[in-house]
């Protein structure tokens, strides 16, 4: 009898991902995407010869990475990021600061008081005691240091990868090095000193043509084709396995299934597994997905005053702009832009600014955008190309009581075995560690 597939629900990266794994160990699969369309939040668009991203931008670089494209045939499309990457800045009083990825670099520079900087010299002779449980990163950064490095180091950096408020995303699921260096070194400078690198500073990467590009490399290699149009519903469990509900084109089928790995984002697993576990799907519902805007602003390179080279700026929310960051796209990338231009990536709403993006007028939010950015770059005219992208449900917060949520979805594992619940939310949302648990995953069913 032939072996049943392996359905996989959702063509995102994960999804797209976890089934090239399946393929490469010759284990069948099926992978349904309520979309038209695969490559979920991965989307690239080109408009008067500048490239766009309103997902990814960059993607880490390892040689592992390097090797997976060569695989995927994409050898070709990868950009290296010039030199300048490694530069950083954040933005205080509408000035750039630049900073290196190396926190105690900070106490050579003007960003941080007199106060902080002391704070950051001497925290490795200071014992403070952990609570039990959960802590947020504003706790846990306030504990070890002070307010200021909180509301000025991390508060913009988690903007810059979360989109989150630090208040509220916990220390242990977005930075678990840190509470990790506290228990083995008792200092976080300490850690840092000994496991340099853990902080950033690694090189960074692009795809000519976008970074959906991988999306689509991915889909060209599969064998099996994806069922678009086709949202998955609910799962039931049967005496020999699960009874899958789909809806395909406006029409209701049922398909039953041994083994299913569910990659959607929480709020659409939670639905699927609600006959199953009700409480985990309270669970999975709750989790947060702040709405984002991405705003690509094209301009001629001679209207910038104050041209960043590096990688980008980002914006403390103390500092009550209306954006929370930028991408200077053609400092690092140069394809990105035609010749004489430039070409930026600008974040907004997010945990911290959605409500920007819910309450008032889009247009008067760009407008001030504009004048904002206008400021810190010292721009002199209009920008030749722009182009807004809203994201209602962007990145999963991994907010304190996140444990709460991984045990509850261990448990669900052991007591529906088959059912695998996978996804940025559960392994992490940098596309990498995606592409990383998709090998293992596919390993693991390979041997069972
Ligand atoms: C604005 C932004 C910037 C980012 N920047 C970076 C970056 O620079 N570097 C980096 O490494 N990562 C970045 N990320 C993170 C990374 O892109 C994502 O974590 C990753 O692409 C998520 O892939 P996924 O497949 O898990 O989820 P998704 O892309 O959300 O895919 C889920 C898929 O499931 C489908 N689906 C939903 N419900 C159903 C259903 N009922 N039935 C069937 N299908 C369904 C959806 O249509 C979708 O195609 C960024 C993300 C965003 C949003």
């Amino acid at each position: 009898m032939p072996q049943q597939p392996v359905l996989i629900v959702g063509a995102g990266l994960s999804g797209l991902s976890i089934a090239y794994e399946l393929q490469q160990r010759q284990i069948p699969y099926l992978v349904m995407e309520a979309a038209d369309h695969a490559g979920g939040v991965l989307k690239s668009l080109q408009i008067d010869g500048f490239e766009l991203d309103a997902g990814p931008n960059s993607l880490a670089a390892s040689p592992e990475m390097f090797a997976y494209l060569q695989q995927l045939g994409l050898g070709d499309k990868i950009l290296m990021a010039a030199a300048a990457s490694k530069n950083r800045f954040l933005v205080r009083n509408h000035t750039l600061h630049a900073v290196s990825p190396h926190p105690l670099k900070i106490i050579g520079s003007k960003y941080l008081s007199r106060a902080s900087k002391w704070k950051l010299f001497t925290e490795r002779f200071r014992t403070s005691v952990p609570p039990a449980g959960e802590e947020s990163v504003s706790d846990f950064v306030t504990r070890r240091f002070n307010k200021e490095i909180a509301d000025y180091v991390f508060d913009p950096v988690l903007s810059g990868i979360y989109a989150g408020n630090p208040d509220r995303l916990s220390i242990g699921e977005v930075l678990p090095m840190l509470p990790r260096w506290e228990k083995e070194y008792g200092s976080i400078t300490k850690g840092l000193m000994k496991e340099k690198g853990a902080m950033g500073g690694r090189k960074i990467i692009s795809l000519k043509g976008g970074n959906a590009e991988l999306a689509k490399a991915l889909l060209d290699k599969l064998q099996t084709p994806v069922k678009f149009n086709s949202a998955v519903n609910t799962i039931q469990s049967t005496a020999s396995g699960y009874e899958v509900g789909y809806i395909e084109n406006g029409t209701l089928s049922i398909q039953e299934f041994s083994r299913i790995i569910l990659t959607t984002p929480s709020y659409s697993t939670a639905n699927m597994i609600a006959p199953l576990d009700l409480s985990l799907a309270g669970i999975l519902q709750a989790v947060e997905y702040p709405e984002m805007g991405v705003f690509h602003l094209g301009y001629d390179a001679k209207a910038i005053g104050n041209p960043v080279d590096g990688f980008g700026f980002l914006v403390p929310n103390r500092e009550n702009l209306h954006f929370l960051g930028a991408i200077c796209n053609a400092a690092i990338f140069p394809e990105k832009a035609p010749e004489g231009k430039v070409l930026f990536t600008v974040f907004t709403g997010g945990a911290r600014l959605q409500h920007y993006l819910q309450a008032g007028d889009p247009a008067v939010l760009r407008q001030q955008i504009l004048s904002e950015l206008s400021q810190i770059l010292h721009i002199s005219a209009a920008p030749v190309m722009q182009h807004f992208t809203i994201l209602k449900k962007a990145i999963p917060q991994l907010n304190v009581g996140y444990s709460h949520l991984r045990t509850a979805v261990e448990q669900f594992e052991q007591t529906w075995p088959g059912i695998h619940i996978a996804g940025n939310y559960v392994e992490g949302v940098a596309v990498p560690a995606l592409i990383q648990y998709a090998g293992q995953l596919a390993d693991k069913i390979s041997k069972n």
